[in-house]
């Protein structure tokens, strides 16, 4: 039996998608590449885990889905938050004409049900077709039937469904990944991903613990503290500074690298608890803009003067950290001045790397009727402006740590001269190989960073500096 899939957009749907492989694998399925050659005989179950944060992840899905269908495959499911939110629009791409695959859309917050399916197939298969079977587990007909709304779809969104995707058997990736959080209780006037994924859940601070000292058992040297808006964690009365000094007293020497922070959630208190060794220099910032009036729009639940305090804090708890952040353009509104005031932000602020994307109108949010369009040319160019601003942040960055010994995290690369691996400040290392210090992705390593490629490459892919391993 067979299976592949296919992950679109952030950290959250990555742990999620590794932690349905890992239950696939473990019933005996064999993953395939995604896109390998298919025939009838190896039909496997297709996955597609979608993303809503714009239409061109939903228009993403989309391709993807369609040429799926058009697959020799045993099922395809899509799940992930484009489903959750479009279950019929998607369920209509089956029907464009006769004899595609059949097609499972799971919303509703079923995802983790995936969990559970590949176990019931492999006790199942020799009963009856795998696609019955999928259809049986997911107690509905078959998508051409598209007359009738789909049920109600199994599961709750529960705390225990949210968190039930944190393994310890990473396929893809060479860092480990911790799920802390889901959801989120604000409401910014252009987000899906709330709508998607509904209110914050926070996993409780005792199975965080049992889930790390697993990944530490497994060797793993680093976790990342994942979910969507990880400073809203709450639960037994911890927040996210003290689960994370928590985590830190009862463990011995994992390391933990934080995925993005909202500025309202820098709190003295929590800056505290990044004051450990064990903290990675590296603070990714959900910014979105530098203009007052722009945030006020998005409602966002800050405005200037957290972002500049925050990045203060940050500064003064660790050594020249890693900043970086998101940054949205073309919002409704935003004249020339208001984006020449999130420009001198970012380069007042010397950000190591800038996310920028242009604003796109979401369906269902608030903002999706705002007047004071923006061009997409205009926001383009504002988006390659501040990526220019990027690249030159992140040489400038580098430069200051030649000559400095980091920890780095060794990931996988077939170059057999060279290896790849990322800093804990985060950059993006290119090792020597030597005989003496084997370079096993996973493995933990100092090394001192040597020299930076002569140009700097167009998007973050390349790699920041070349380093000796120690
Ligand atoms: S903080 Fe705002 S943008 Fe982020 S998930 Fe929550 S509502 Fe969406």
């Amino acid at each position: 039996m067979f299976f592949s899939i296919y992950t679109l957009g952030c950290k959250v749907n990555q742990i999620e998608s590794e932690a349905i492989a890992a239950a696939f694998r473990d019933a005996g399925f064999t993953a395939l590449p995604w896109g390998a050659p298919l025939d009838g005989t190896n039909a496997p179950i297709l996955v597609i885990n979608t993303c809503t944060v714009t239409s061109k992840a939903e228009q993403k899905a989309r391709r993807l889905i369609r040429n799926a269908l058009r697959l020799p495959c045993a099922a395809l499911i899509v799940s992930g938050c484009y489903a959750e939110l479009d279950v019929h629009n998607i369920a209509e791409l089956a029907t464009e004409e006769p004899d595609l695959a059949p097609l499972f859309v799971l919303g509703g917050g079923g995802k983790d049900t995936l969990l559970d399916l590949p176990g019931f197939l492999a006790a199942k298969v020799k009963d009856a077709p795998l696609t019955t079977l999928v259809s049986q587990w997911l107690n509905r007909t078959l998508v051409s039937d598209t007359s009738k709304p789909p049920p109600p779809t199994l599961v709750s969104g529960t705390n225990d469904a949210a968190f039930r995707f944190n393994m310890a058997d990473f396929s893809f990736h060479s860092r480990a990944s911790l799920k802390i959080q889901d959801g989120c209780d604000h409401r910014c006037s252009y987000c899906r991903v709330c709508l998607a994924r509904g209110k914050s859940v926070s996993i409780e601070p005792q199975k965080a613990l049992t889930s790390l000292r697993l990944l530490e058992e497994k060797g793993y040297a680093e976790a990342t503290l994942t979910g969507i808006n990880i400073g809203q964690y709450r639960s037994c009365g911890f927040d996210l500074g003290a689960l994370i000094a928590y985590l830190l007293a009862e463990t011995q020497a994992i390391r933990l690298r934080l995925s993005s922070l909202e500025p309202d959630s820098l709190s003295e208190g929590f800056i505290k608890a990044l004051a450990s060794p064990r903290i990675r220099p590296h603070f990714h910032l959900s910014v979105q803009s530098g203009s007052p009036i722009i945030l006020q729009r998005m409602a966002r639940p800050y405005q200037v003067q957290a972002i500049k305090h925050g990045i203060a804090l940050l500064r003064s708890v660790k050594t020249d950290p890693f900043l970086a952040c998101d940054i949205i353009t073309g919002f409704p509104g935003e004249t020339d001045m208001a984006f020449e005031e999130t420009w001198s932000l970012c380069r007042r602020v010397g950000f190591a790397w800038i996310h920028a994307f242009p604003y796109s109108p979401r369906p269902g949010t608030m903002a999706y009727s705002f007047t004071g369009h923006v061009s997409e040319r205009t926001a383009g160019a504002r988006v390659e402006r501040l990526l220019t601003l990027a690249r030159e942040g992140r040489r400038a960055y580098t430069s200051r740590w030649l000559g400095k010994t980091v920890e780095a995290i060794v990931e996988t690369h077939e170059d057999p001269r060279m290896a790849s691996a990322v800093s804990e400040n985060y950059l993006k290392l290119r090792i020597p190989r030597n005989t003496e210090t084997p370079l096993k992705p996973g493995t933990l390593i100092h090394c001192r960073l040597s020299g930076q490629p002569e140009s700097e490459s167009k998007d973050n892919t390349n790699f920041d500096a070349l380093a000796q391993a120690l």
